[in-house]
């Protein structure tokens, strides 16, 4: 029997779907799935692929099957049931084999393991997959994070299964330990302000401007021709355009406005508070879901305060494109300024612009701006990326319209949680004198904090010394 190159354990949705593309790229895999009864059932509906998997039964039947120096991909939920694994296959790897997190684990969950790792074996690296089960079937972005030459040892695997972008591998390698993990997470939250955004301008065409589905549809169409290509674009304009065939109704309006998570937002905003990193683009779309799901809250506030009155909205279509053009940016801006700081705060010389890369095909927030953005880290990382030229000149030109959007939202009572705090973050990014003087002031007076003077002279306190509490 041939020996497998590769073992993957969990067939669920991703396993299953990262199994096959690995089997379709030519490298023959072993698998093993806690349910016994769907490993077969993965290898009989394998097709023409059927003859490279190897379904194992046992954990040891999976170990022997593939070809040593080992490498066993999980794709497991995350969390206890990764421990669980790493500790059942331990003492039926050898040290020099590599166990592979390809869930989506919290980071410092990746740098504990890789630490256990580094003590006991055998080697670790968690890699970041984003593209849903459609991307791990057919090419996934790759974010991987451990020890470089266990990378290289499996990249020439996961650069044949990652999406391309003109050619090139959407896979890389992202640093050490969490590194991999961390990436994935901040694109997460990237994902969830991106369509958060993408939902408020649909509030804004619902509600402010009475559109209908299949309108609304059109107009997200015919943005993903321009700027605002993307693949969450895209598949605005389909879930739009559907119909329910139970009631012949636009689909999304038959759809209960109560979004689900899965924590990655969550994590980014609890890890950008910890780095001091400002991401308030992403912070609101994570506090939009938790929101959303409180629909018994929401509907207590209406019974007090009515809806605001909606319709009317002062806004054009050609002002929305704008304003989503210059949230976005914002967005990204904030997220790549996160990993910089995390690049500097756990000393991972973190790529920039190969992460832009990565993300340009294969996963959730693929976009033609991704590249722009790839273009601009490559001219200079550690400037923050609204204020690269391609971007600024984007910014000066949307952010007006922005602006606009947000006035009449405001008027309207129509909430952009997202887009208004990514204007208000631009905002204050672009003010030499801020209004934090009275915040230092206050902490004098009450706290003796102390602060420093705009003219350079050596006295810390205001004559208000001694009336604080
Ligand atoms: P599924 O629920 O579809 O599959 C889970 C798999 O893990 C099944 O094979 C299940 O086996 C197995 N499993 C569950 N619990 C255990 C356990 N305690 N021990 C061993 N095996 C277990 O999950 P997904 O495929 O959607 O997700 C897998 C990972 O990929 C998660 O970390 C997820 O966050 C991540 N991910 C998911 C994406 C998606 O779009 N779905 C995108 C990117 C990452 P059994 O058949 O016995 O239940």
């Amino acid at each position: 029997m041939t020996q497998s190159q590769i073992g993957l354990i969990g067939l669920g949705t991703m396993g299953a779907m990262l199994a096959l593309n690995i089997a379709e790229k030519g490298f023959p895999i072993a698998v093993w799935n806690r349910t016994v009864s769907v490993t077969h059932g993965f290898k009989a509906e394998a097709g023409a692929l059927a003859d490279k998997v190897t379904p194992c039964e046992t954990l040891a039947d999976l170990v022997a099957a593939i070809k040593p120096p080992r490498a066993i991909i999980l794709m497991v939920p995350a969390g206890q049931a990764v421990d669980d694994m790493i500790t059942d296959l331990r003492p039926l790897m050898a040290a020099d084999d590599l166990i592979i997190d390809a869930g989506n684990a919290l980071f410092h969950d990746t740098d504990r393991r890789a630490a256990e790792a580094a003590e006991k074996g055998p080697h670790f690296l968690g890699i970041g997959v984003s593209g849903g089960e459609e991307g791990a079937r057919h090419g996934p972005a790759i974010m991987g994070g451990g020890l470089r030459a266990d990378w290289d040892r499996v990249a020439p695997i996961l650069n044949a299964i990652a999406a391309k972008y003109k050619g090139e591998p959407c896979a890389a390698y992202m640093g050490p330990a969490g590194a991999g993990h961390f990436v994935k997470a901040v694109h997460n939250g990237i994902e969830y302000a991106d369509m958060q955004m993408i939902a408020e301008v649909y509030g804004v065409m619902r509600d402010g401007l009475g559109m209908q589905a299949a309108e609304i549809a059109d107009v997200f169409k015919a943005w993903n021709q321009g700027p605002l290509q993307s693949y969450l674009i895209e598949i605005s304009g389909e879930v739009s355009a559907a119909t329910d065939t139970h009631t012949g109704k636009p689909m999304l309006d038959m759809i209960l406005d109560r979004a689900g998570q899965k924590g990655t937002g969550r994590w980014t905003v609890i890890e950008a508070q910890h780095l001091a990193a400002t991401i308030p683009a992403i912070e609101a779309a994570v506090m939009a879901r938790n929101l959303s799901s409180r629909l018994e809250d929401r509907l207590a506030g209406e019974a007090v305060f009515g809806t605001a009155p909606q319709a009317g909205a002062n806004v054009t279509l050609a002002q929305l494109e704008q304003a989503m053009i210059a949230g976005k940016i914002l967005c990204y801006a904030q997220g790549f300024a996160l990993i910089s700081a995390a690049s500097n705060a756990f000393d991972w010389p973190m790529p920039l612009p190969e992460i832009a890369r990565v993300w340009r095909e294969g996963c959730i927030i693929r976009s033609s701006m991704l590249n722009d953005m790839a273009t601009a880290l490559t001219e200079d990382a550690t400037r923050n990326l609204m204020l690269a030229p391609f971007f600024a000149d984007h910014l000066k030109a949307s952010h007006g319209a922005l602006r606009q959007v947000i006035a009449a939202g405001a008027l309207s009572g129509l909430p952009l949680p997202a887009l208004a705090s990514g204007l208000a973050w631009f905002d204050m990014m672009r003010t030499g004198r801020s209004t934090a003087n009275m915040i230092q002031a206050q902490r004098d007076f009450f706290g003796a904090h102390g602060f420093e003077r705009v003219d350079g002279i050596d006295d810390k306190h205001g004559p208000w010394a001694g009336h604080g509490i």
